[in-house]
C-alpha cells in the first residue's frame, strides 16, 4: 500500500526520529510532548497514558499517538530513564506567534540513564556513572564520568579486573562498540544486577577519532599534561564517552576540564560478591541501603559529601600515608567537639554545590538553582574561619584549598532576588534597582495599573454608572465591564464597542483602553524578555566559573566526610586504629559496626581478633548454627575496610596491616540466586581467591563447600585452608560447620582453632557470642530447630535418631549434619575415616576385590552387590 503523502509536520517528526530511532521521541507541539507510532505504544506501557489515534478517520493508516503536557516533563522522563530507555526531547526553537507554517523543531537533548543532571532524576546520595569499555586482547581500557559533576576517570585493567571495577562503580550506562556487542565479556558483565548496555559506533572508538574527541574537549593539543598520553586504550574508551556527551547533551560541557587516572592499586580491592557478601552498599537479601556499612557509618550533612562517603566505603586507600592523613583530620575533628558541630552546623545549610555548578554548565539552571549556589557560597567563609590554624595536614590542605568565589556569590546576590521562581520567562527573579532598563519597564507597568483606576473612577463619574469595572482576561486583554441591567438602560457611550457578552454583563472597550493595553503589555512582555536575558548571562558568567565552583564542592564534601566519620567514632565510641604495613590483624574488643549501631547499647557482645604471620594466620573458627560465626567473621573484615577507609573502627585497640585485597564467601546455602549450580557458582568463587590472593590479603570465608556432599564438602575445605596456608599465606577466617578441620591446628603451624561460646544448662543453650580458643566440641542442631520452632515430634524423632547413631559409631562430638561423621584423626587419616565410618561387611568385600582382574560387567556386578549391602 502506497503511503499517503505526510502533512509537512509527520515529515519533519520522521526526519528528527530517523537521526536516533532507539530513542523515544518526545516532540514538542505546543503545550504537550507528542510520541507517534511505536513510541507511543512502548512510551504508554512506560508511563501509563492512554494512547490514541491521529487521524482517526484514515483507518488503517491512523497512527498510535500518546502526549501528555509540557509542565510534567521531568516526571515522565524520570519514568523514560527508569525503565531503562532514552528519551530525545524535541523542542519549538522558533516562537510560533513569529512564524507562519510550520515551526522549527530539534531535538535539544537526549537523556539517557547515565547523563541526567536533574535534580529530581538523581539519588543525591549516590553517584551517577556513565562509563565506557573497550577491550584489546587481555586488557580494557575503562573510563567514566559523572555528567552532573563534571568527574571524568579512567583506568587501565586486565580482563579479569573489568567485573569488579564495573561493580564498583555501578554505572548507570555503560558504552561499548558495535563490535563488541558478542563478546564473552560483555556477556558476564550483562549479568551484574542493573547493567546496562548502550552499543555505540565503532567509529567513536577508534584511536584517532577517540584522541580528537578528547583534544576539542579539553581545548588541547597533547594529552601528556593529564598523564595519560601513552594509555591508548584509556584514551580510546574516554574520546568514546565525549562524543556520546557531545550528541547527547548538545550543551557546553565546560564543566568536565580534567581527567584523572585510576591506579587500581591504590584502592583495596574488593571483588563483586566480596561487596555484596559483606553488604557493603545494600543488603544482600533486600538490596537496601537500610542495614548496609554504608547506611549505618553515613553521618554526613550534605549530598556531595554523602556520595563521597560512599565512595571511601567502596574504594578503602592501601597507602598508609594516605589512611594516616584522613585518620588525623578525623582524630583531630573527634577531638575538638565544638569545632566538629559548628562545621557540621554550617554544611547542614549547604546545597549540593557540585551538581548545581554542573548544571550552570550544561545551561539547565534555573533562578533557584543559581540562587541556591549563592548561597552556599555564602557559607564558606565562615567554614574556611573555622578551618584556620589547624593541626592536622589534611584540614589545613582542605582551609587552603576553600576558594571562597566572591565575584560569583556577588553577581548572584546582586542580581536576583531572595526567593525567585523555577521558571526564567514569566519574571519576577532580578533585583530591582539591578538594571535601569528593567526598573523603567516594571514602573511602566506598574503605573499602567494605576492608570487604569484612575480611568475606571474617571469612567464611572462619566457614566454615572456605579457598577462599570475595569478589567483583564488573557484571551480579550483590558475591558469595561458594564452589567446587563445597566447596558440594556441606554447609558453606555457611544464610544464603546462591544467585545464580549458574559453571562450578567456586557464587556466593551474603547480606542484608548486598546492603546493602553498595547503599552502595558508590551512593558510586561519586555520586562520578562530582558529578565530572562540578564539572567542567562548571569549564568554564563557563573558557568565560566563551574570548575571551581565544583573544586569547592569537593572541598565541602571533604569536610564533611571528615567530620562525619569523627562524629559517628564519637558517638559509637570507636577508637584510631593503627595502621601497619605488617600482615598483622589484632583487635581488642572489636565490634559489627552494623549489628553493634542496631542493637541496643551494650547489647552487643564484643571479641577479640589476633592474626599474625608467626602467631596463626589462619583462624578456623567452629560452633553451632546462630552461634555468631558469620557476624565474627565480617566484623573482621569491616573493621579492616573502615581502617583503610580512614575511619576509627568499633573496637577497644587496633593494629592492622594493610590489606591489598578482601575477600569474603559467603557459603551456597546464604546465596540461592543467580540460576547457576549453587555449588558451582561457590567452587568459581573459591578458585578465584585461590587465584588471586596474596600474602598481604585477607580472606572470609563462611561455611564454604556446603553445597555438595558431606564427604565432598570437607575433602574440600580441608584442601582449600591447606592450600590457603601453605601456599597463599594470607590472613583467613574460615568459619565452618565441619569439626574435622580442627585437626588441621595439629599439623600446621599457622593454623588456629576457635569457638563461638555456648552454655548450656537443662537442655536449655545460652549463646554467648564469645570467641574462645580451640575447636567446637559440641552440636546444638537440634536445639537450635526447637527455637527455630520444628515441631516437637520432629524434635524428638531427631534426639532418637542421634542417640542411635552415636550408639552405633561411638560419641561423635563433632557430630553436625549427615547420618555418617566420624572426628578425623589427623590429615592423612581423612581418606582411611571415611571407609572406617562404613558398615563392615562392605569393607570386607571391598578389600577382597581384585580390581585388575574384573571385567566391566564384574565390576557393575561388584557395585550392585556392595549398594545392596550398604541397604
Ligand atoms: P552463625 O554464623 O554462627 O550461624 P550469626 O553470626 O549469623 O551465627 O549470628 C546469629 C545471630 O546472633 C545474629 O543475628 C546476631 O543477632 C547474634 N549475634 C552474633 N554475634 C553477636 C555478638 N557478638 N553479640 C551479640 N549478638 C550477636
Amino acid at each position: 500500500m502506497a503511503d499517503a503523502p505526510l502533512t509537512p509536520m509527520m515529515q519533519q517528526y520522521r526526519e528528527l526520529k530517523a537521526r536516533d530511532p532507539d530513542a523515544i521521541l518526545l516532540f514538542r507541539m505546543g503545550d504537550f510532548y507528542e510520541m507517534f507510532g511505536d513510541d507511543a505504544v512502548r512510551a504508554s506501557a512506560v508511563l501509563g497514558i492512554a494512547v490514541t489515534t491521529r487521524d482517526r478517520d484514515k483507518g488503517d493508516q491512523a497512527v498510535p499517538m500518546a502526549g501528555f503536557p509540557h509542565p510534567a516533563l521531568e516526571s515522565y522522563l524520570a519514568k523514560i530513564v527508569q525503565a531503562g530507555l532514552r528519551a530525545a526531547v524535541c523542542e519549538q526553537i522558533e516562537d510560533p506567534k513569529l512564524v507562519k507554517g510550520l515551526v522549527k523543531r530539534d531535538v535539544v537533548r537526549v537523556v539517557t540513564p547515565g547523563t541526567l543532571t536533574e535534580e529530581s532524576l538523581l539519588d543525591p546520595r549516590s553517584a551517577n556513572y556513565l562509563a565506557a569499555v573497550v577491550e584489546v586482547g587481555t586488557r580494557t581500557g575503562l573510563a567514566w564520568v559523572e555528567l552532573s559533576t563534571g568527574r571524568f576517570s579512567l583506568a587501565s585493567l586486565l580482563r579479569t579486573e573489568l567485573a569488579d571495577e564495573i561493580a564498583r562503580l555501578s554505572p548507570a550506562e555503560t558504552l561499548v562498540s558495535e563490535l563488541s556487542v558478542d563478546a564473552p565479556w560483555l556477556r558476564s558483565l550483562r549479568a551484574q544486577p542493573g547493567f546496562a548496555v548502550t552499543i555505540r559506533p565503532s567509529w567513536d572508538f577508534q584511536p584517532e577519532q577517540a584522541r580528537k574527541a578528547l583534544f576539542d574537549q579539553f581545548g588541547v593539543t597533547t594529552l601528556e599534561g593529564f598523564g595519560i598520553d601513552d594509555r591508548a586504550l584509556e584514551i580510546q574508551a574516554a574520546g568514546a564517552l565525549v562524543a556520546y556527551l557531545r550528541e547527547t547533551q548538545k550543551a557546553s560541557l565546560g564543566h568536565i576540564t580534567r581527567l584523572t587516572p585510576y591506579r587500581r592499586a591504590d584502592v583495596l580491592t574488593l571483588d563483586e560478591t566480596t561487596r555484596r557478601s559483606l553488604e557493603l552498599v545494600r543488603t544482600l537479601r533486600e538490596g537496601k541501603r537500610e542495614g548496609s556499612l554504608l547506611q549505618v557509618v553515613d553521618r554526613t550533612v550534605t549530598p556531595m559529601g554523602a556520595r563521597l562517603l560512599a565512595e571511601y566505603v567502596t574504594s578503602p586507600l592501601t597507602s598508609i600515608d594516605l589512611i594516616e592523613e584522613r585518620l588525623g583530620a578525623v582524630a583531630e575533628l573527634v577531638n575538638d567537639a565544638t569545632l566538629r558541630g559548628e562545621l557540621r552546623e554550617t554544611l547542614g545549610e549547604a546545597y549540593d554545590l557540585e551538581r548545581l555548578a554542573a548544571r550552570v554548565a550544561t545551561g539547565r539552571a534555573n533562578p533557584r538553582d543559581l540562587s541556591a549556589l549563592g548561597r552556599t557560597l555564602a557559607l564558606l567563609p565562615r567554614i574556611k574561619a573555622r578551618l584556620t590554624a589547624r593541626r592536622s595536614h589534611r584540614l589545613s590542605r582542605l582551609e587552603a584549598a576553600v576558594e571562597l568565589c566572591p565575584e560569583v556569590r556577588s553577581s548572584i546576590e546582586a542580581a536576583l532576588v531572595d526567593d525567585p521562581p523555577l521558571t526564567i520567562k514569566e519574571g519576577g527573579l532580578i533585583r530591582p534597582g539591578y538594571h535601569p532598563e528593567l526598573d523603567r519597564l516594571r514602573s511602566a507597568s506598574t503605573e499602567g495599573k494605576s492608570w487604569i483606576a484612575r480611568y475606571q473612577a474617571d469612567q464611572i463619574r462619566r457614566t454615572g454608572i456605579a457598577g462599570l469595572k475595569v478589567g483583564f482576561n488573557n484571551v480579550f486583554g483590558y475591558y469595561i465591564e458594564i452589567s446587563h441591567a445597566q447596558a440594556q438602560r441606554g447609558e453606555v457611550p457611544a464610544d464603546y464597542i462591544r467585545k464580549q457578552t458574559v453571562k450578567n454583563a456586557e464587556r466593551y472597550y474603547t480606542p484608548e483602553l486598546k492603546e493602553f493595553e498595547n503599552e502595558v503589555r508590551n512593558a510586561d512582555e519586555r520586562a520578562n524578555a530582558l529578565e530572562y536575558e540578564l539572567f542567562t548571562t548571569l549564568r554564563d558568567r557563573v558557568s565560566a566559573d563551574a570548575p571551581r565552583l565544583i573544586q569547592a564542592g569537593s572541598v565541602l564534601a571533604q569536610i564533611d566526610v571528615l567530620a562525619a566519620l569523627a562524629e559517628l567514632a564519637a558517638r559509637q565510641g570507636y577508637c584510631r586504629p593503627e595502621v601497619v604495613s605488617d600482615p598483622v590483624f589484632e583487635v581488642e574488643a572489636g565490634r559489627h559496626p552494623v549489628l553493634d549501631a542496631l542493637l541496643p547499647h551494650g547489647d552487643f557482645v564484643p571479641n577479640d581478633t589476633k592474626l599474625s604471620p608467626d602467631d596463626g594466620g589462619l583462624l578456623l573458627i567452629t560452633g553451632p548454627n546462630m552461634a555468631g560465626k558469620s557476624t565474627y567473621i565480617r566484623q573482621v573484615a569491616l573493621i579492616a575496610i573502615m581502617a583503610q577507609m580512614g575511619s576509627f573502627v568499633p573496637a577497644r585497640r587496633a593494629r592492622i596491616g594493610v590489606v591489598d585485597r578482601l575477600f569474603a564467601r559467603v557459603g551456597a546455602t546464604d546465596e540461592l540466586s543467580r540460576g547457576q549450580s549453587t555449588f558451582m557458582v561457590e567452587m568459581t568463587e573459591t578458585a578465584n581467591i585461590l587465584n588471586n590472593a596474596t600474602s598481604q590479603s585477607l580472606v572470609i570465608l563462611d561455611e564454604i563447600g556446603r553445597g555438595t556432599s558431606t564427604f565432598d564438602g570437607v575433602s574440600l575445605a580441608w584442601a582449600i585452608t591447606e592450600h590457603l596456608h601453605d601456599v597463599v599465606g594470607c590472613r583467613t577466617l574460615f568459619a565452618t560447620h565441619y569439626h574435622e578441620l580442627v585437626e588441621l591446628e595439629k599439623t600446621k603451624a599457622r593454623i588456629r582453632n576457635a569457638n563461638v561460646a555456648v552454655s548450656e544448662s537443662q537442655g536449655e543453650i545460652v549463646f554467648l557470642h564469645r570467641i574462645a580458643p580451640g575447636g567446637a566440641d559440641q552440636s546444638y542442631g537440634i536445639h537450635v530447630a526447637r527455637l527455630a520452632g520444628v515441631p516437637s515430634p520432629v524434635l524428638d524423632r531427631a534426639r532418637e535418631i542421634l542417640a542411635f547413631l552415636e550408639k552405633q559409631h561411638g560419641p561423635d562430638p563433632g557430630l553436625s549434619e549427615g547420618p555418617i561423621r566420624r572426628k578425623v584423626k589427623s590429615a592423612r587419616a581423612l581418606q582411611g575415616s571415611l571407609f572406617a565410618a562404613l558398615p563392615e561387611p562392605l569393607i570386607v568385600e571391598l578389600r577382597q576385590a581384585d580390581l585388575g582382574a574384573l571385567s566391566p560387567e564384574q565390576a557393575l556386578d561388584l557395585l550392585q552387590r556392595l549398594r545392596d549391602l550398604a541397604g
